[in-house]
C-alpha cells in the first residue's frame, strides 16, 4: 500500500504539562528508591502515564491515600481546600500548578469579590468535573456556576439562577472550544439587560486557541487523520470533533494496539496529531505502526 505520513509538528503537550513532567521526574531522579504521589493524573494519557509509574510516579485520587511522601499538585491546579487539607496532615506538596491557571485562578478570585456584593455571578465555560474547572470553582468557595453549553446557559438563567439585572463575570477553562465560547458570549449578550455587566474574560490558553485554526487545516490538508489522545482527554475531544468536523475520515485512537487497517487506502495521505496532552514519542509511534502498512499489499 503506497501512503504518505505526516506529523503535525505542532502536536504534543503544552507548556504546563511539559512543567509537570520536568519536575516529577527531576525529584525521582534526585531521590532513588522513592516514589511521589500525583493528585489525579499528570497527564490524561495512559501511555504516559505508564513511563512514568516504571520511574515511580503513582497516582491518587485523594489526600488520604498518601503514604507520607510529597503530593504533587498537576498543572490542571487545586481548589483552597486541597492545600488546607494538606498543611493540616502535614504533606509536602510540590505545586506544579501551571502559571496559566494560577493566574486564572486569581483573576477569579478577584472578580468574584468584586461582582458578589452586587449580586452578581461567576460562570466558567468548562467541564463539569475537570480538575482545572474544579480549581477554578473553588477560587468562588464553590459558588460559580459551571456551563458546558449555549443550551445550559440558557437554562440556567430561565431557572433564576443568574440574575439577567445584575453583573457576570464569564471565564472559560483554559482548554475550552473557542467556537463554543464564542457562542456563549453571544447568547449571553443577547440575553443580559444591559451589554455593561457582562465583563468576558476569554481565559482559552493561547496555546489551545492558536491551534484551532492550524489543526483545522492540517485536518483538511489529508486523506486520513488519526488523531491520539488519552480517553479521558478534555482537551483530546475538542480537537478531535474539530478534526472530524473538517474530515470525516477522522479517526482517534489512544495507542498503535487500536489503529484498524481497514480505515486506511492506497494512495493516502495520512496526517498524525494529538491534544495538549499527547507525548511526542507516542505520535512518533503511532507514525512508525502506520509505515509498516506500507508494506502490505
Ligand atoms: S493548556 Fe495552557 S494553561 Fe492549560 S496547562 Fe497547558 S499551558 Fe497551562
Amino acid at each position: 500500500m503506497n501512503l504518505e505520513i505526516e506529523i503535525d509538528q505542532r502536536s504534543g503537550f503544552c507548556g504546563g504539562v511539559i512543567r509537570a513532567i520536568g519536575r516529577a521526574e527531576n525529584y525521582l531522579q534526585d531521590n532513588p528508591g522513592c516514589t511521589l504521589s500525583s493528585l489525579g493524573a499528570i497527564v490524561h494519557n495512559e501511555e504516559e502515564l505508564s513511563r512514568l509509574s516504571h520511574k515511580g510516579l503513582k497516582t491518587i485520587k485523594s489526600l488520604s491515600e498518601t503514604d507520607g511522601g510529597p503530593v504533587l499538585i498537576r498543572a490542571h491546579g487545586e481548589p483552597p481546600s486541597t492545600y488546607k487539607l494538606a498543611e493540616e496532615k502535614g504533606i509536602e506538596i510540590i505545586d506544579c500548578t501551571c502559571p496559566v491557571v494560577l493566574q486564572l485562578q486569581q483573576r477569579i478570585r478577584e472578580a468574584y469579590a468584586d461582582v458578589t456584593p452586587r449580586g452578581g455571578k461567576i460562570i466558567i465555560f468548562g467541564r463539569i468535573g475537570h480538575a482545572e474547572v474544579l480549581g477554578l470553582v473553588g477560587q468562588t468557595g464553590g459558588d460559580a456556576i459551571v456551563v458546558e453549553t449555549v443550551e445550559m446557559l440558557k437554562k440556567f438563567i430561565d431557572d433564576g439562577q443568574i440574575n439577567t439585572s445584575a453583573p457576570v463575570a464569564l471565564f472559560s477553562q483554559t482548554t475550552g472550544s473557542p467556537e463554543t465560547f464564542a457562542e456563549i458570549c453571544q447568547v449571553l449578550r443577547g440575553i443580559m439587560k444591559d451589554e455593561s455587566l457582562i465583563n468576558v474574560h476569554n481565559t482559552i490558553c493561547l496555546q489551545v486557541s492558536s491551534r484551532h485554526a492550524q489543526l483545522a487545516d492540517f485536518a483538511a490538508s489529508h486523506d486520513v487523520i488519526i488523531f491520539v489522545s488519552g480517553k479521558y482527554s478534555s482537551n483530546g475531544s475538542v480537537l478531535f470533533q474539530l478534526c472530524k468536523s473538517v474530515n470525516p475520515r477522522t479517526y482517534r485512537v489512544s495507542s498503535e494496539s487500536e489503529i484498524d487497517p481497514s480505515w486506511l487506502r492506497d494512495g493516502d495521505r495520512i496526517g498524525v496529531c494529538g491534544a495538549t496532552s499527547t507525548p511526542k514519542w507516542l505520535l512518533e509511534k503511532i507514525a512508525c505502526v502506520l509505515g509498516g502498512f506500507k508494506t502490505v499489499s
